[in-house]
């Protein structure tokens, strides 16, 4: 038996004033609303009652780990959504290229949203400093990942960035007792690359074009990275995921899961949901389980945009029946609410909805936050959807005699 699991990033939401309806009820919805009155439908705090998630603590959640005791920062999951080999143990950190004048006076944090730092990523790793091993990748644009591997190393340190332009870059100081090393190798290698970096060809052509060097590196988002029980331990599941965010892949990635490829040229609301829906079949093929994660729903919701909300969830919804055929069981639901006129994640549980041979079929026609609220599965926690899932598919192992 196989399973896919749909993670619509964002996609709860609350009734708006005008419409006294999420968009999720206000769209026209038939394909979900058929899986909703097929399946059993449920409300799912995503992490806990009252705890507003992240994508990555949610993800993390839905596979069935404990954020609480795995994460202590978003940089390892990015590090390993950029690919990068990590061990237990390594300290990853996220990165901007930004651009700082003679007196190291912050002047951009993005360096004018640099297209791609590729080039200066090979000058920076030429940079060696004592006491840790460094790993650096350019991302995507301005972004960048950095890892230190090595003995005593910390992610409890400060980020150097001052959040604002105009003010002198600040050092990284140790925030907790192990942070001492870990803000000195740091320090260093920021100090280096900065050198590297004001001489790099690729900021010369830059300054000559009239754009903003991209000569410093912002430092933030530090993390340890966790060792996470593999997800086909866990639960004898083959699992592989299909994701448009790196962070996401990234968490997938931790967990053991093979990670499918997604076209990066159509992003958000102009996702290619053909060409992701076919690598999901692809990805389902060698797998039992795979984690179909989208985005779209979110950006436009932290944007504030209800109506293109809409747009996007009834686009969705259109292409739904095409995933219907991939798998014995389907599940769709999100990661967390990003209510319209809120702009921010939120605590609010998310409808779920699933779909397979023995689920006990309820009463519940459509598929919204307040629909779903009627549903069979009641009101379940994010960590508790793989077991129930695993279950259904005949592989749990029995609690007792
Ligand atoms: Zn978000």
């Amino acid at each position: 038996m196989k399973a896919l699991v749909v993670v619509c990033d964002g996609l709860a939401d609350r009734p708006l004033k005008e419409w006294g309806l999420t968009p999720l009820e206000k769209a026209e919805t038939p394909n979900m609303d058929e899986l909703a009155a097929e399946g059993i439908c449920g409300m799912m705090d995503p992490i806990a009652p009252g705890i507003a998630p992240g994508s990555d603590t949610a993800h993390l959640s839905l596979l069935g780990y404990d954020p609480f005791e795995v994460y202590s920062g978003r940089g390892p999951f990015e590090a390993a959504g950029a690919g990068l080999p990590l061990r237990k143990g390594d300290v990853a950190f996220r990165v901007n290229f930004a651009t700082v004048d003679e007196n190291l006076f912050l002047r951009d944090r993005r360096a004018g949203r640099l297209r791609d730092g590729g080039e200066l990523e090979k000058l920076l790793r030429g940079i060696k400093v004592k006491g840790a091993e460094i790993l650096f990748r350019s991302t995507s644009s301005h972004r960048a990942v950095l890892v230190l591997r090595g003995e005593g190393l910390s992610y409890e340190v400060s980020s150097n960035d001052p959040h604002r332009t105009g003010v002198k870059v600040e050092g990284i100081r140790p925030l907790g007792a192990g942070g001492g090393k870990t803000a000195r190798v740091l320090n260093e290698f920021i100090e280096r690359a900065h050198e590297v970096l004001e001489r790099a060809p690729f900021n010369l052509r830059r300054k000559r074009q009239g754009l903003p060097p991209a000569n410093y590196l912002l430092v933030r988002g530090g993390g340890t990275v966790p060792s996470l029980e593999p997800l086909e331990k866990k639960f004898s599941l083959r699992g592989a995921c299909v994701a448009a965010a790196a962070l996401v892949r990234g968490v997938c990635r931790l967990a053991g899961m093979r990670v499918g490829e997604v076209p990066t040229s159509t992003t958000g609301v102009d996702t290619d949901l053909r060409a992701e829906g076919e690598e999901v079949r692809k990805m389902l093929e060698e797998s039992d389980l795979v984690l179909y994660s989208l985005k779209g729903f979110d950006e436009v919701s932290h944007d504030g945009q209800a109506a293109r909300k809409v747009e996007f969830i009834e686009r969705f919804d259109e292409h739904l029946p095409l995933l219907r055929g991939l798998a014995d069981f389907l599940v769709l639901t999100a990661d967390h609410t990003t209510p319209v006129e809120v702009r921010e994640h939120t605590a609010d549980p998310v409808p779920v909805v699933v779909v397979g041979p023995g689920v006990r079929r309820d009463e519940v026609k459509s598929f919204g936050e307040r629909s779903c609220a009627k549903g069979g599965l009641g009101r379940i926690r994010g960590r508790e959807l793989l077991p129930i899932l695993a279950d259904l598919m005949g592989k749990s192992r029995k609690f007792g005699a």
